[in-house]
């Protein structure tokens, strides 16, 4: 196993619990960096929704995805949540999450486990490619490199994303070389940039946009936002980014539309902003007729002085237009798109020109949004690797478990 992230540690043990001796090579000091860093914001492990609705999230991945994802679907992830002693539960939003919020109590429980079972953890451990036998190399802490004999490999290096907790996509260079199918990297549900004045960087940075809704050509997504020092963050801005960077690519620049008050139509967000103002400021009004925050109103200033006329501001508070200039690089993007092709692996997710070496996780070329679909993507494909390892080991058989 190549790669101590949540889908190298759980093919682990999956191969482990049918018998298999396993040894895990992680870069790191210590596994699972991503895994813990995704549990600071709250660990979104799955989603609710149905089945269908869950895997179309995938894009174009779909159809591929569609039969790794039932072969370890939601539910089994929940239960296999439960049976490391952390119980899951489903929020307003459908998205599910462990009771503690965190990936600490989950890891734990896995690394524990994985122990218990006899799996070793090399950490410090880095993969370099192959030996001319065909086996992996590995650069071990001292700087010594070696060949493994592996009966059989699942590398599970991550994407690119957050290059500092690990997965730097140094193996893009490595499989390419050996003719596989390699669709480029891209950071995906990432943050937006921004050329914010610095007077409105100073107040504002860190602080939300609730309940709005974004706007990117015919693509409108609801929630909350953050306004950062360089833009714009949030599952909303992510769901767009994508569309936004091939537009920026292809344009130079992009406009995302904002909608400060989404419950209410135009016309009557203009028949409440057309009673009498009296003495009060336009901002004191927009606060206490909207409700708009300093932040929201500091925004509609952004594009002009605040139009006098009702229907004209309505339509500034409703249909927001910003300036967005880039998109957030890899260094801080949730996932990463793009991967090892689909049509360069067998459906156990075995890599047709290097028979015997399995790929798992987000390494694979895939894109899907926030709301656990990543997770959920690399626990299952971890799963399908492992049952092909466990077949070319001929382990399957020996137990119900896959
Ligand atoms: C801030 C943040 C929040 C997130 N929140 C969520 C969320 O709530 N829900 C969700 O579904 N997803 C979330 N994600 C995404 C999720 O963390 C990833 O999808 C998941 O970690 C991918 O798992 P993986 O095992 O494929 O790769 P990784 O977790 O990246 O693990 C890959 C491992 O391989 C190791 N490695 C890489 N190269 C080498 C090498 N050459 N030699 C040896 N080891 C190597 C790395 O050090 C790393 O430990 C979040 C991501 C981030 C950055």
């Amino acid at each position: 196993m190549v790669g101590g992230g949540p889908a190298g540690l759980f093919a682990a043990d999956q191969l482990a619990q049918q018998g298999a001796s396993v040894t895990v090579y992680e870069r790191k000091p210590s596994a699972a960096r991503k895994f813990l860093m995704a549990g600071r914001g709250g660990l979104n492990i799955t989603h609710s929704e149905p089945l269908d609705r869950l895997i179309a999230r995938y894009g174009e991945a779909a159809d591929r995805l569609g039969s790794i994802i039932r072969a370890f679907p939601p539910q089994r992830l929940r239960d296999y949540c439960a049976e490391l002693g952390e119980e899951t539960f489903v929020g307003s939003s459908g998205r599910v999450f462990p009771k503690s919020f965190k990936a600490s109590p989950l890891l734990r429980a896995l690394l524990a486990r994985l122990a218990a079972n006899g799996v070793h953890i090399e950490t410090r451990a880095r993969f370099l490619g192959f030996a001319e036998s065909g086996e992996p190399l590995i650069e071990d802490a001292q700087g010594a490199r070696r060949a493994i004999a592996a009966d059989a490999t699942i590398l599970a290096l991550g994407g690119a994303s957050w290059p500092r907790l690990g997965a730097d996509g140094g193996w893009v260079e490595i499989l390419r070389a050996k003719g596989i199918e390699i669709a480029p990297l891209a950071p995906a549900n990432c943050g937006v940039m921004v050329e914010w004045p610095a007077e409105f960087r100073a107040a504002f940075e860190g602080t939300p946009l609730k309940t709005i809704a974004l706007r990117h050509c015919d693509e409108r997504v609801f929630g909350d936002i953050v306004i950062t020092r360089t833009g714009l963050e949030g599952g909303p801005v992510y769901a767009l980014a994508s569309g936004l960077r091939r537009a920026i690519a292809r344009d130079g620049a992009a406009t995302l539309h904002i909608d400060l008050r989404p419950s209410g139509a135009v016309e009557e967000i203009a028949q409440r902003l057309a009673r009498p103002r009296e003495k009060q400021s336009l901002a004191t009004f927009l606060r206490k007729t909207l409700r708009l925050t300093k932040q929201e109103i500091a925004l509609l200033r952004l594009s002009g002085p605040l139009p006098q006329e009702a229907g004209a501001l309505a339509e500034r508070v409703k249909n927001l237009p910003l300036a967005i200039v880039g998109t957030a690089g890899l260094e801080r993007a949730i996932s990463t798109a793009g991967g090892v092709r689909f049509a360069a692996l067998d459906d156990d997710l075995m890599l047709k020109k290097l028979p015997g070496v399995f790929i798992a996780g987000e390494m694979l070329d895939f894109d899907a949004p926030t709301g656990g679909y990543l997770l959920q993507a690399s626990f299952s494909s971890a799963f399908v690797a492992a049952r092909g390892a466990a077949r070319a080991l001929g382990l399957v058989g020996r137990g119900a478990h896959f």
